[in-house]
């Protein structure tokens, strides 16, 4: 069977589709009571108590108490530790929801293997992720995730066939959230949705605290709030006097603190002239999603209130004065999520293809979704938004990455970020993937990256070449991301660059003797500073032909060994290649940076043509450094290197410093090995 759970932060509650009446009905709990308390308490005997027996407790004080933990839902934090063993919210979420799942399947008979469960529409993506798998560790499907403010219109809309746009107002203990809804045909169409989530009944609860505070302090010069325990009292009194003011006139409010006590009577008219402040701030976020949408008041026709603090009668009164709309109040307030969740999953399953026909649901995001990006001048990080705040979800948007000539690298790191600003930190670093897989040649490409976010709100990316999918691996979000408030260009570098060095030696018979060990041990010590785990070296020795002595290999004890084997006259069986030619073939067959170091002697035959090969390196970003040695040719080596000052001229004596120098603009990444 499939049920729809409104997991709440204070009350849940599990609703059923029926289909013989065609209607969503709820299924108590074992106390028969409609709403379970999302309250777990944790007994010193080992037991754990979860909803109402839980709540009981929690007005006792007995045991460890976990309430309100939605509030740090997918943040991975430990809400409670109890007998050694810590708890997130998503772990108590799991707990409440195995219990509500367990007390409806007694209630209907059946058992329960899918679940629709609402979120927040404000939930982000960490948030809706750990709701779901909450659910799924219960051994249930979780098809669906679903705002609760769209749950609420849908309940309401099933009802109402008229077409209408309605503006869902909830107000709850702690938050604040509005969705503009279009019902047509029983078609509902979410248009936008915004909110202030530190706005609640709360405020009104800590308004009526001001108040008697204020007038105690005024009479007998001490102040009850300067005593944490009587404060945390008034609190939580203060919720039941704004309660009664929902249905009476006035309330009256003893406060006794330091010896001396006091009532106070508060009507309802002060009570709601003291709180104007707070309807005028849920006012701004409705006015703010109208003009967001290009909305006027005139389009809204009705306001559907939603949430436990709509039901004090200032609300529907202030809403009336000030929007002049029709405002309307759910049948049933506190089960209008759950039911509208009921409905859903019966729209979303397989069997349901009458209703599915009958009506839809489109959603929109709550947040924008962005990814990381440098400025256009190249100065800071910026936020770039691809998927803008209420888009329909699903929602996809493409966008391409692109890869400039002469960079080798293999990898793109994507940094995914929700929300609205431009400033990197001030929005929410989603995730990290890292992209691999794609072909480069250094000519320079263009990735196409997919951004996607799901109808349940969660984000997915995908990246592709031409037609081909690449890999997208998720890695931690690094802990420190402060860097991204910096200069891209100071961003330390943490990940080494794979490079592919090809050093090709003139094996003709001018180095016979002194030049070639001397070049030996040079390249030798090369290697060893070289040497990493992403470095690869190729030799190619050169002379009348041309002959690759070692394939590229990261393996060093296999390059040093060749190097040994150097000698001249080895290159009878060789091609007649042009040796840069062959090197540009050998770098360039692994990824990573291409690097060419050519050491000769002499003067080259078809000196155009390697001329001509050095040109198609430059172009495929890969860096050719000369070395000449004697005899060597100044301005051809300078016309085949490819870097600046890539021309080096050296003697016997100094080939060793030569060769180290050249190691050092390799590691430093100086002298650039910009390709020129
Ligand atoms: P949430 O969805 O945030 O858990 P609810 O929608 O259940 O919250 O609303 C809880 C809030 O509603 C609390 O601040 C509570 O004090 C307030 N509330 C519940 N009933 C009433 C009432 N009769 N009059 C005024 N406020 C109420
Ligand atoms: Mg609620």
């Amino acid at each position: 069977m499939k049920v729809g759970i409104d997991l709440g932060t204070t009350y849940s509650a599990v609703a059923r589709y029926d289909k013989q009446s065609n209607k969503p009905i709820m299924l108590s709990n074992s106390f028969g009571k409609e709403i379970t308390p999302s309250v777990i308490c944790f007994l010193d005997d080992g037991d754990i108590l979860v909803g109402e027996d839980a709540k009981d407790m929690q007005s006792n004080g007995t045991g460890v108490n976990a309430a309100a933990f939605k509030r740090n839902m997918g943040d991975g934090s430990t809400v409670v530790s109890f007998n050694g063993k810590d708890y997130t919210a998503e772990d108590l979420s799991a707990m409440l929801l195995k219990h509500l799942i367990s007390d409806a399947e007694a209630a209907c008979g059946e058992k329960i293997d899918e679940a629709v469960i609402t979120v927040p529409a404000y939930f982000e993506d960490a948030q809706r992720i750990a709701t779901k798998r909450a659910g799924e560790s219960c051994g249930i499907k979780v098809p669906k995730i679903i705002n609760e403010p769209t749950a609420a219109a849908i309940s309401y809309g099933y009802k109402h066939s008229a077409d209408k746009t309605l503006l869902v107002y909830d107000l709850g203990g702690g938050t604040f959230d509005v969705t503009i809804v279009r019902i047509t045909k029983g078609n509902i169409e979410v248009i936008g949705t915004h909110g202030n989530h530190i706005l609640g009944g709360k405020d009104w609860d800590a308004a009526i605290v001001k108040y008697v505070c204020d007038k105690f302090y005024n009479e007998f010069d001490v102040d009850p709030r300067d005593d944490l325990p009587t404060k945390n009292e008034l609190i939580v009194a203060a919720e039941g006097y704004k309660k009664t003011l929902s249905i009476a006139e006035s309330v009256t409010i003893p406060v006794n603190y330091e010896g001396c006590s006091e009532k106070y009577t508060l009507t309802r008219e002060e009570f709601e002239s003291m709180t104007e402040h707070l309807m005028n701030a849920t006012k701004d976020v409705m006015d703010e999603l109208i003009k967001d949408l290009g909305m006027e008041w005139t389009d809204i026709d009705e306001i559907l209130l939603v949430g436990g603090s709509t039901r004090m009668p200032g609300v529907a009164k202030f809403l009336r004065d000030f929007t002049g709309r029709e405002v309307v109040t759910h049948s049933d307030t506190d089960l209008a999520v759950a039911k509208g969740a009921a409905i859903t999953a019966e729209l979303y399953s397989s069997s349901a293809t009458g209703m599915r026909a009958a009506m839809t649901v489109t959603d929109v995001t709550a947040h924008s979704l962005g990814a990381l990006s440098v400025s256009q001048d190249g100065t800071k990080y910026v936020n770039e938004i691809m998927i803008k705040k209420n888009s329909k979800v699903p929602s996809t948007e493409r966008r391409k990455f692109s890869i400039k000539p002469g960079n080798m690298t293999d990898k793109i790191e994507v940094y995914t970020l929700q929300g609205e600003s431009r400033v990197p930190l001030d929005c929410n670093v989603l995730a990290k993937v890292v992209i691999t897989g794609f072909y480069n040649d250094g000519k320079g490409l263009i990735v196409d990256i997919e951004y996607n976010y799901d109808e349940n709100g969660i984000v997915n990316i995908k990246a592709f070449q031409g037609e081909d999918a690449l890999q997208v691996k998720s890695e931690p979000v690094p802990e420190d991301i402060r860097w991204m408030g910096g200069n891209p260009r100071d961003r330390p570098n943490e990940d080494k660059i794979a490079k592919n060095i090809a050093i090709c030696v003139d094996l003709s018979r001018s180095m016979q003797g002194e030049p070639i060990e001397a070049a030996k041990d040079s390249i030798r010590r090369f290697v060893h500073t070289l040497e990493d785990e992403k470095t690869k070296f190729s030799l190619i020795g050169f002379g009348d032909k041309v002959k690759v002595v070692t394939e590229l290999t990261g393996d060093t004890g296999v390059v040093i060994n060749s190097i040994e084997d150097l000698k001249v006259n080895m290159l009878g069986r060789g091609t007649d290649m042009s040796p840069l030619e062959t090197a540009r073939s050998v770098v360039s067959s692994s990824p990573g940076v291409g690097i060419i170091v050519v050491l000769t002697d002499g003067i080259w035959g078809k000196r155009d043509r390697a001329v001509d090969q050095a040109a198609r390196c430059r172009d495929g970003g890969i860096a050719i450094i000369a070395i000449g040695l004697g005899e060597a040719d100044t301005s051809f080596l300078r016309q085949i290197a490819t870097v600046d000052d890539g021309a080096l001229f050296t003697t016997i004596d100094k080939l060793g410093d030569t060769f180290g120098t050249i190691a050092t603009a390799i590691t430093s990444g100086n002298m650039g090995l910009a390709v020129r």
